[in-house]
Parts: C-alpha cells; sequence; structure tokens
C-alpha cells in the first residue's frame, strides 16, 4: 500500500495561475478530496477556496462506512487508511427508540462504521495537495464559456474580522480575478455559486433545528470508547446522538423537530453558525424536564462553551435538470450538486464517491481528457453514473427530516409498518454499500432496482 506523503497547506499569497487545467472551486471535503485524486493522476489541478483559510470549525463529526471507504481508496491508494487513524471505528452503533422519553427498544446495528471528526478529514486531506495548488480567499462569483474553456471570476475576500457564524458569502470583496479553466468543477457547498449560476434555485428549510459539538471525551459522562448511541423519540421527534470520534475527541448532537417552522422563524434570517449568542440555552430548553436518557447530552451542553456549539437549521436542494453547463465545460459535486437532510450520513459519503467517479471518467478519456469532446463525454458518463444515484439518497434522506411524510414519502410506502420500513432502510443501506457495483439501483433488491433505460446506458458503457 502507497505511504501518503506528508505536506501541509496554508493560507497561498502568490497569486494563481492565469490558467489552469481544472479549478475547483470550493476546498470542503468534496472539493479536495476531488484535488487529491485528479493530483494522484496527474492532472493540472488548483483549488479555490472562499475563506481566508481552509475551513476547521464546523463542530461535526463525519460517518465514514464502506461505500466511502473504497471511493477514499479508489481516490489515492492508502486513504481510508489514513482516514480511519484519525478516528475512532465503532464497535457499537447502539439505537435507542423512546416514546415520550421511556426506552421502547434498543438496537445494536452491526454496521462498521468510522467516526472522525469533520475537521480531521479536512486536515488530512489538505495535507495532500500543495499549498501552491490552494487559493484561499478566492470567492467564485461568475463564470463564462470561452473558446476551449471557460473564464472564472473570483472576488478577493478579505478578512472581515466578523463573527465565525457570518458566511464567507457576505463578507465584503476587495478585488476581483478571472483564471481560465479547461474544466470548473463547483464544489462549493450547500449555498454554492455555481448552482446559483447554471440553476437559479436555492436549498430550502426541512423542519428540523440541530446543535451540535465536538468536545473532549469526558465531557461526556459514560461514554464508552468506540461506541455511537442514538435515540429518537416516537411522540416527540427529538434526536441526540453522542459518540466516541477518536483521539481523546466525543461528538454531541441534539435535533428537533420543527414542523411549522416557529422554531426557525424565531432564530431569525440566518442560517446559524458557530457560537451564535444563546444557541446553548437554546439547546438546553429542548431537553428540560426530560427524563434519564437525555443525562449525558444534557450535561454535555452544560458543559461545552457556547463559541463550540453549532446551531443550524437543516437545508437540502432538490433535483435539477443536469449538473452540466457552459457547452459541458463546467460541472457540480458534492453539496453543490446534492445537498441532504444528514439523517442516513450520506452527504461527504456520496460526495467522496462524486470525486472518484469524476477521477475515473477523465482518466477514460485518456491523455486528451480536457479537450472538447472528451471532456463532454467524461462529464457525461459522470452524471449518469452519479445523478440517478444521488437523487434516490437525497429522496431517501429527506424522509427522514421535519417535513410531513406527504411530501417526502412515496405513496406506496405511507402504510408500511415500523418493520417494514425498517427493511426498506437497511435495503437501501446495503445497496449503497456495493459501490461502486451498482451505481443506478441494486436489482437484487425490491424498492432499489435499476431504471430500466439508465441501466442500459450505464451497460453500455462497459
Ligand atoms: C449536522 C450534520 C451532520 C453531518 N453528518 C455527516 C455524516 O455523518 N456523514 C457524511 O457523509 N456527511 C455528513 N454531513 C454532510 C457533510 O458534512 C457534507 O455533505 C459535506 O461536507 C459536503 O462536502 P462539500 O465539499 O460538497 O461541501 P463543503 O464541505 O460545505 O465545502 C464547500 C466549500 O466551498 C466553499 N465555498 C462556498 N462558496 C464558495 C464560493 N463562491 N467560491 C469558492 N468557495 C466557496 C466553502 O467555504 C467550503 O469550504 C453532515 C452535515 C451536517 C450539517
Amino acid at each position: 500500500m502507497a505511504v501518503l506523503p506528508a505536506a501541509s497547506v496554508t493560507e497561498q499569497k502568490a497569486p494563481p495561475p492565469a490558467e489552469v487545467g481544472i479549478a475547483i472551486a470550493g476546498g470542503g471535503l468534496g472539493g479536495l478530496a476531488l484535488a487529491v485524486g485528479l493530483l494522484e493522476r496527474g492532472f493540472d489541478v488548483h483549488v479555490f477556496e472562499a475563506a481566508q483559510e481552509l475551513r476547521t470549525g464546523s463542530g461535526t463529526i463525519i460517518g465514514i462506512t464502506a461505500n466511502a471507504n473504497t471511493a477514499l481508496d479508489g481516490l489515492k491508494p492508502g486513504l481510508e487508511r489514513a482516514v480511519r487513524e484519525e478516528g475512532s471505528v465503532s464497535k457499537e452503533w447502539l439505537s435507542y427508540r423512546l416514546q415520550d422519553g421511556k426506552e421502547v427498544e434498543k438496537k445494536n446495528i452491526k454496521m462498521g462504521i468510522t467516526v472522525i471528526r469533520w475537521q480531521s478529514v479536512q486536515n488530512v486531506l489538505a495535507k495532500l495537495v500543495p499549498p501552491e495548488r490552494v487559493h484561499c480567499g478566492h470567492r467564485l462569483s461568475a463564470y463564462e464559456a470561452v473558446q476551449d474553456g471557460v473564464d472564472v471570476t473570483f472576488d478577493l475576500v478579505g478578512s472581515s474580522g466578523e463573527h465565525h457564524y457570518t458566511h464567507r458569502n457576505e463578507q465584503a470583496a476587495c478585488g476581483q480575478r478571472t483564471v481560465r479553466a479547461k474544466l470548473l468543477v463547483g464544489a462549493d457547498g450547500i449555498r454554492s455559486a455555481v448552482r446559483r449560476i447554471m440553476a437559479g434555485d436555492a436549498p430550502r428549510y426541512v423542519h428540523h433545528l440541530n446543535w451540535n459539538a465536538v468536545v473532549p471525551t469526558e465531557f461526556i459522562p459514560g461514554l464508552e470508547k468506540d461506541t455511537l448511541h442514538r435515540t429518537e423519540d416516537d411522540v416527540t421527534g427529538l434526536i441526540t446522538f453522542k459518540a466516541d470520534a477518536g483521539h481523546g475527541w466525543s461528538f454531541w448532537q441534539v435535533r428537533v423537530r420543527d414542523t411549522d417552522g416557529r422554531l426557525a422563524d424565531a432564530l431569525g434570517p440566518k442560517w446559524g453558525g458557530l457560537g451564535k449568542p444563546g444557541a446553548k440555552q437554546r439547546a438546553l430548553e429542548h431537553l428540560e424536564g426530560l427524563g434519564k436518557a437525555y443525562n449525558a447530552v444534557r450535561s454535555a451542553i452544560e458543559s461545552t462553551a457556547e463559541a463550540d456549539i453549532f446551531e443550524r437549521r437543516l437545508m437540502a436542494n432538490g433535483p435539477i435538470d443536469t449538473w452540466l453547463d457552459a457547452d459541458s465545460r463546467v460541472v457540480l459535486l458534492g453539496d453543490a450538486a446534492h445537498a441532504m437532510h444528514p439523517g442516513p450520513g450520506e452527504g461527504a459519503r456520496q460526495a467522496f464517491e462524486d470525486a472518484h467517479q469524476l477521477c475515473l471518467a477523465l482518466v477514460a478519456q485518456g491523455p486528451r481528457a480536457l479537450e472538447r469532446g472528451a471532456v463532454r463525454r467524461a462529464l457525461q458518463r459522470y452524471e449518469l453514473l452519479r445523478k440517478h444515484r444521488c437523487e434516490t439518497v437525497q429522496a431517501m434522506a429527506l424522509e427522514g427530516s421535519g417535513l410531513p411524510p406527504e411530501e417526502t414519502v412515496p405513496p406506496e410506502i405511507r402504510g408500511f409498518t415500523r418493520e417494514q420500513r425498517v427493511d426498506r432502510f437497511m435495503e437501501f443501506a446495503s445497496w449503497l454499500r456495493t459501490y461502486p457495483n451498482n451505481p443506478v439501483g441494486d436489482p437484487n433488491s425490491r424498492f432499489f432496482k435499476p431504471p430500466a433505460g439508465l441501466q442500459r446506458l450505464v451497460e453500455e458503457l462497459g
């Protein structure tokens, strides 16, 4: 197995070249994973990140399962191991079902999962991208197709000195720079500027409010090493998590259903962020007067500094006609393409699959992959293998959101018993684990069969 080289990414002061092979907008998990995979395959790739430095604070963990492990190792041999070593491989994933705070069922979900701080995954990836290829303070604001490429315009974003919860999209620009690329990848997250230009839509609130933080393990009383605990209350809809994230770090989370949107309205128009004043008290209010099932999470919140609490309304975007634009010189990846409710924990995993498949699609076109016809074929292949799969995952994720079931659950599923719903979800998870096989559906499943037309196209690819 190849050994991963050590390097470091810091803010790059030298300006980027005027022309690059592949420009990636967004230095998050998806953009960096793609950069790692493309560099491994010899492409000229540069990452343009709006923030002053690669983002390190989200108070979040990522749960990495088999599909993402396969994608990571496909991007660069040894990457799965490098990530795993920074996290905790859960030996127990305990799921508690409650009714009005009383435990009615406890299950051990036997599924290997690496739980790791979001920040640690980001750091592992960032170390593999040479600093001269990462350009922070570059916020994409426009792109335009030109002969054999795309001109990409970035606002140069200075340090605003504003609070963490001021989104980088709102910070003032102090100049502009245009870079010509053969291919632009919009990996600029849920509020993607690339997607806004391409499709003009915006993500919507999916009626869950979420508080989370990554804290020293001693903040969560009784949490055992390498365990993950989830509670869900059938009656109140309250969901909590506590999990070991490895190396002395752990994670807590509280998620509240907000059916009529009143809780979110009370927070004002901002999406939330890290260290919002009053966030700690708001999280605690939802656990007030509840039983011992919540003692550890309540105690963890009390121990956490407000500055470390991430408060957000959960957002998702929906399907769009195509992920390609500008004569097939622009393509979406990760949350920009398919931001989803985090219930099944598939957001980053699907971004890693995207990155892996985009690398393979470009390589399949040979050494002239960035020439007009070749890049179009590569992107069409990528879209065929990714779009239907991601939309299926998005739809499943939305079923677990705070939106009413009439809006999210297919009519033929609505009358299912709890056991039938669980079976269906397990079939969904099994399908995802077969990655990279069965890209558009599992012929052996009952609920996730590939649509015949798409399956034929995939078979024609060989
Ligand atoms: C509470 C919660 C829990 C989650 N748990 C899991 C989990 O267990 N497992 C899992 O797989 N996923 C999980 N996710 C989802 C996961 O975090 C995201 O899906 C993943 O980070 C998406 O990666 P990305 O690169 O597409 O976007 P991001 O990581 O958001 O990166 C986008 C980057 O683009 C930058 N940017 C934005 N605008 C511009 C611009 N105009 N120009 C240049 N750069 C720009 C941003 O600063 C950012 O660095 C969770 C999400 C949430 C909210």
